[in-house]
């Protein structure tokens, strides 16, 4: 209750835009996830790793825009590849685009794919992708994880049916569990299996190799789409996570910060799959959007992935993030908190079990009055995640913040006594 006090009192500005906001938005947003009680913080400004508040609070960005603002909030090429593009090509012009093959080829040589579309949201990329598997088996049913969070509209929380879409599509299995999967799979009707490699939005459970690759073999011997979804996780390695597994899925899905900071999504894998969009053949599938190849994505999206994240970069970041990953977990060994994820990709939960028996949704049992301590007391330190936990690293966050935040984490404990 203090705390709460201590967060209302913090807080006026945000407080007044958000009961301003409620008069004309629902729940004064439009983004679920970002509301908190008793009110939102709103944000005025992002540079580099910071986010700026309305009330005149800085903070360390750990949330990273869920992944999309890897490359920080004002990357110098990023801010010349937007202007340059405004300045001297336009928004958009209604016709294909050269650099639409441009930013295609890198994202397949990058992720193993022979073909890609673009689309503007990760949830579009999923769509598609199923769309696509749908029309090549001539099936609807689609395996998923319970906990799988694959979009606006397929978010499969605690194994409960995602809303709009119709509910007798979905078959939804245990994550990790491979006996049950395999079975979910292999006596059904199946046109795809969709999975997250490791479940970002689900608190960064990863799937163990096992289960990644059971899910492949059963999707290959029933004839069914294996798709991975590594809208979140094509930031964990240079080839993303199926190369650091070893999976060779059928589809995979992309968004993020692969648009540069722009609205984004793109779907692609094999020649033969992807074919189902090619609009020569008269019984190809319709795939529009009016802004699926806007020139700001298409032109920052390449500069980020071509000069930004290049492989090497890639592969020190997600150590740093791994090293950050392990330095809390050693200090909050034998507490209430512990950490989950992979790479500069991690979760933090208030549950009694510790991480390493959290291989699944229904293991989580957060102790959410910790949880929500933590997240208002963690701004009070200067650090901005999401209330549910997330922390998506961006790039140039110096190693002496990551330092403060394991130090103001040590303090929470301590306080606390969790
Ligand atoms: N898939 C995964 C794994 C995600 O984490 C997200 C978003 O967080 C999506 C899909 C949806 O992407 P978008 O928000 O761009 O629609």
């Amino acid at each position: 209750e203090a705390a709460k006090t201590r967060f209302v009192e913090r807080n006026p500005k945000s407080k007044q835009l958000f009961e301003d906001a409620c008069e004309i938005l629902p729940g004064g947003n439009t983004r679920t996830l970002l509301y908190s009680a008793p009110f939102p913080i709103c944000m005025k400004k992002g540079e580099n790793y910071q986010v700026f508040d309305e009330d005149g609070h800085v903070y360390t960005d750990l949330v990273g825009e869920l992944t999309a603002a890897l490359y920080g909030h004002s990357h110098p090429l990023i801010q010349e590849s937007i202007i340059s593009t405004v300045k001297n090509v336009g928004l958009n012009l209604g016709a294909t685009i050269a650099q639409e093959a441009v930013h295609a080829r890198l994202i397949c040589q990058r992720f193993g794919l022979d073909k890609v579309r673009f689309c503007n949201s990760g949830t579009e990329a999923n769509l598609h992708a199923l769309a696509a598997a749908r029309h090549f088996t001539g099936k609807r049913k689609v395996v998923v994880f319970s906990g799988a969070y694959h979009g606006a509209v397929l978010g499969f929380w605690d194994g409960v049916q995602p809303n709009g879409v119709d509910k007798d599509d979905w078959v939804i299995g245990k994550y990790n569990d491979l006996a049950s999967a395999r079975a979910l799979i292999e006596n059904d009707d199946i046109a795809a299996v969709m999975v997250e490699g490791m479940q970002g939005a689900g608190g960064c459970i990863s799937g163990t190799d096992e289960f990644l690759l059971q899910l492949q073999t059963s999707a290959k011997k029933v004839g069914a789409i294996f798709i991975l979804d590594e809208v979140m996780t094509s930031r964990l390695g240079p080839a993303g996570l199926a190369d650091i597994v070893g999976i060779k899925p059928d589809l995979k899905t992309f968004g993020k910060y692969l648009g540069g900071g722009m609205a984004f999504g793109a779907f692609g894998g094999s020649a033969d799959l992807m074919a189902v969009y090619d609009p020569r053949s008269a019984t190809s599938l319709a795939h529009s959007g009016t802004f699926n190849n806007n020139t700001l994505a298409m032109n920052s999206g390449y500069v980020g992935l071509n000069n930004i994240w290049t492989p090497d970069v890639a592969v020190e970041f997600n150590k740093m993030g791994d090293a950050f990953r392990v330095k809390l977990q050693e200090l909050t060994k034998g507490t209430k908190m512990s950490v989950t994820g992979r790479g500069a990709l991690n979760a933090i939960h208030f549950s009694e079990q510790g991480e390493r028996e959290l291989s699944c949704r229904e293991d989580i049992v957060e102790d959410w009055g910790l949880k929500d301590l933590f997240f208002i007391e963690i701004m009070e330190d200067g650090f901005w995640i999401t209330r549910r936990g997330s922390i998506a690293m961006i790039l140039g966050t110096p190693q002496s913040e990551l330092d403060r935040f394991c130090e103001c984490v040590s303090r929470f404990l301590e306080r606390h006594r969790a």
